[in-house]
């Protein structure tokens, strides 16, 4: 097993049916000797990352979409900032999915992804995704009044539906060459209210800090019954959710990128081969640039 997966393995959910999100402690570090050490670690997992991006590319088989979910202030933005850090940006697309507009409104839910899918080859990111479809809405059901569904359509149903939708979907582009795999940043409510007293006290992190994310946290307990039961019904073996311990923000970086390095080796991806027509190719290519005279003129 390597190192990364030694880390990952066990905040990875496969089957949700018996996930207990009280059975995951967000303080968690793991079997980690010191921040130190984790960040070693990091420091190896970006360099890894950037190696395997490369194959991924090259290769162009595979697209890797990676989910974000968490609460305000739980490091999203910071995980992908650093986990990222060493990928050539030209095979990675982050997109951040915030409130929808009234033009995304007037479709189904998942139109607005689809097109952000990534291509094969690349590595996507959604920081937040349709996932809030089930966490926000189901927080604030006022929400689905502005998605204008059929009144018949709104029934008691309505989560376990999005929930059999959603794996479809992911079960749909899992069978295209999407690998997915999903975060769920797990913060506690007493580092939540650290980092943002935290925020006020700072004045280079003010702009970080906005009312309503103090508002939402009003609503804590509705939002971990939302998350349980989202990861029980949606973590599978083609799009695991991994449940990564937030309270400590260099802990979670480095299983992030534990679970990524992972996930790519698991493709067992390599460059492509060039066969006998290409060989000769490049035989011919390198006679035409020995042949010629370098002249030093411009366009010589
Ligand atoms: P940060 O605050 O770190 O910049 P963020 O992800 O919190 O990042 P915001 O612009 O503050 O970004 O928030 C985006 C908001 O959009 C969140 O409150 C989220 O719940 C909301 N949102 C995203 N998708 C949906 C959706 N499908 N329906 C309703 N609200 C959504
Ligand atoms: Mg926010």
């Amino acid at each position: 097993m390597s190192w990364a997966t030694k880390l990952a393995k066990p905040y990875r959910v496969e089957d949700g049916k018996k996930f207990r999100l009280k059975d995951y402690d967000p303080g968690d570090t793991g079997r980690l000797r010191s921040r130190e050490h984790a960040e070693e670690l990091l420091v190896k997992g970006v360099a890894t990352l950037a190696e395997l991006q490369d194959k991924l590319y090259a290769q162009d088989r595979w697209a890797v979409l990676i989910i974000f979910q968490a609460m305000d202030a739980a490091g999203k933005d910071g995980a992908i900032k650093h986990v990222m850090s060493g990928v050539n940006p030209q095979g990675c697309q982050v997109y951040s999915f915030k409130t929808p507009s009234s033009e995304e409104l007037n479709h189904d839910y998942l139109w607005r992804t689809m097109q952000k899918v990534p291509e094969r080859g690349h590595i996507g990111i959604f920081n937040r995704s349709y996932y809030e479809e089930v966490l926000v809405v189901r927080v604030h059901p006022e929400l689905l009044q502005s998605q204008r569904i059929p009144p018949e359509l709104l029934t008691k149903d309505i989560w376990n539906d999005r929930f059999a939708d959603i794996a479809g979907f992911e079960r749909y582009l899992a069978r295209n060459g999407v690998v997915i795999r999903k975060f769920f940043l797990n913060l506690s409510r007493k580092e939540q209210k650290k980092r943002f007293v935290d925020r006020l006290d700072h004045p280079e992190k003010n702009w970080k800090f906005s009312t309503a994310d103090v508002k939402e946290r009003e609503c804590w307990d509705d939002y971990m019954a939302a998350y349980e039961d989202m990861i029980c019904h949606t973590a599978t073996k083609h799009a695991p959710w991994y449940v990564v311990p937030a309270d400590n923000k260099w802990f979670t970086r480095t299983v992030v990128s534990a679970a990524i390095i992972e996930t790519l080796e698991d493709l067992n991806l390599a460059y492509p081969t060039v066969d006998d027509e290409k060989r000769k190719q490049l035989q011919v290519a390198r006679k035409i640039l020995e042949g010629r005279k370098e002249t030093g003129k411009k366009n010589g």
